[in-house]
């Protein structure tokens, strides 16, 4: 097979997703990637290496969704791979604790201070379902808040005016979520400190915990304002909540301990997946040890996994982890300044109105000239701008997330021959987003 970096053919990715989609609703297991809200058909891919990926057409893309966060040391790095292979040859799960879930749980809390102890998972929907039951098991209180545009995965509780493909897709919430699920949560505006204050006034003593991204990924990067993450902490604590910081995005992307590298407000529980896992399906919650000492065994709070602390899973995360060094952490950050310079210059040159927005080294574009500081900024913005834009950066083989509520992310493997592309290729999709009607 020979390789393009422009994608115009895509006969083999339309075969597949016709054949896909008599197999699996809408042809995918996870609705963003269906390409629902920019039109088309989702590419089917065969390869990744390094900042690249390849399509089953032979189209090579620079990658800005790096398997929507994951992949921060690029696609099927050595040492992972190796990490891989070695764990795979001595078996692949034994339902029996092993060696590598506690140097996994160890390095974890080693890197983020308030964390205690750690019980691994397999999705981030998991830890952020486990993490909910376990405050509210802690606390015996059943009241729940989130926030608007904020994702946390899809469990039935926290679906409510949730981020990410709920977002992209425009549903409220989720038919199949009961009355009863969804009246034990209180969603509320983002960054909105005196909306939470309020909460806690009109239900003393029923809220178990806030949940939050650590910094808003799900609706585009929206970064918390300055103090709203502290005073969290202090209106939960004040009334005996819960804190509970989602980082299954930020989690050691953003920095080596996460957002709390950035930030540096202890949570009382954390949920962890993604970079974590090193591209398998791994994840975690942790905490505060005395919370943490109430679930199963140690404590009533059932929670439990027939592939959990998969020993696979872990050598992937933990090679991952270990090859994130300092040198890493600084090319992410400094690969998603360069791509946020060149949108900048391209958009502006079209005359577009945007905005980009970094929440660490998450990056995204709106288009609007308005600070995005909560969901209903993000839904105010020209989201119909996106499809072309989006579709102008694919053919010319740079793939971006497809969704205009989602961050992109960069990865530690991409150089100056993948921004050289993203450059050539950002004026046209500026071109693109500049003529698109609503
Ligand atoms: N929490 C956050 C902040 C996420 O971004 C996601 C997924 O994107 C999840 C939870 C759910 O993780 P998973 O898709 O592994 O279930």
């Amino acid at each position: 097979m020979t390789t393009r970096n422009t994608a115009t053919d895509t006969t083999r990715s339309q075969e597949l997703f016709a054949r896909a989609a008599t197999v699996t609703p809408g042809g995918v297991n996870s609705p963003v990637r269906a390409f629902h809200s920019v039109g088309g058909t989702p590419r089917f891919m065969v390869r990744g290496e390094g900042p690249h990926l390849w399509d089953a057409d032979g189209n090579r893309y620079v990658d800005l969704v790096s398997s929507w966060g994951p992949m921060i040391l690029g696609h099927a790095h050595p040492a992972v791979v190796e990490a891989v292979r070695s764990a795979a040859v001595h078996g692949l799960s034994f339902g029996t604790p092993t060696e590598g879930e506690v140097d996994l749980a160890q390095e974890i809390i080693d890197r983020v201070e308030p964390v205690g102890q750690v019980r691994l998972v397999n999705s981030g929907t998991e830890a952020t379902m486990s993490a909910i039951r376990l405050a509210r098991g802690f606390t015996e209180r059943r009241k729940v808040v989130k926030f608007a545009g904020c994702y946390h995965g899809h469990v039935d509780a926290l679906l409510a005016q949730a981020g990410s493909g709920v977002a992209t897709l425009g549903l409220p919430t989720s038919p199949g979520v009961t009355g009863a699920q969804a009246a034990d949560t209180i969603v509320l505006p983002y960054n909105d400190v005196e909306a939470v204050r309020a909460a806690f006034a009109e239900n003393p003593g029923e809220i178990a915990c806030v949940i939050t991204e650590a910094a808003a990924g799900n609706m585009g990067a929206v970064a918390p304002l300055p103090g709203f993450n502290a005073a969290l902490r202090e209106l939960c604590h004040a009334d005996g909540a819960l804190l509970v910081v989602d980082e299954v995005m930020t989690g050691f992307r953003v920095s080596r301990s996460g957002w709390y590298g950035v930030e540096g407000v202890a949570g009382d529980l954390y949920t962890f997946g993604k970079v974590m896992s090193g591209g398998l399906p791994a994840a975690a919650f942790g905490g505060r040890a005395d919370v943490m000492a109430r679930l199963a065994p140690q404590g009533p709070v059932y929670q439990a996994g027939t592939l959990s602390g998969n020993p696979v899973a872990v050598a992937a995360g933990l090679a991952t982890l270990r090859a994130a060094d300092e040198a890493v952490y600084r090319a992410l950050d400094a690969n998603a300044s360069r791509l946020g310079a060149l949108f900048t210059s391209a958009l502006t040159e079209a005359g577009v109105a945007h905005r980009v927005q970094f929440a660490g080294n998450l990056v995204s574009v709106f288009f609007t000239s308005d600070e995005v500081v909560d969901y209903a900024g993000a839904q105010a913005a020209e989201t119909w701008r996106f499809p072309p834009f989006f579709h102008a950066l694919l053919e010319r083989g740079v793939y971006a997330p497809p969704s205009a509520f989602e961050a992109w992310f960069v990865n530690a493997a991409m150089g100056d021959d993948e921004f050289s592309i993203i450059a050539d290729a950002l004026p046209h999709a500026a071109a693109a987003a500049k003529e698109a009607k609503k």
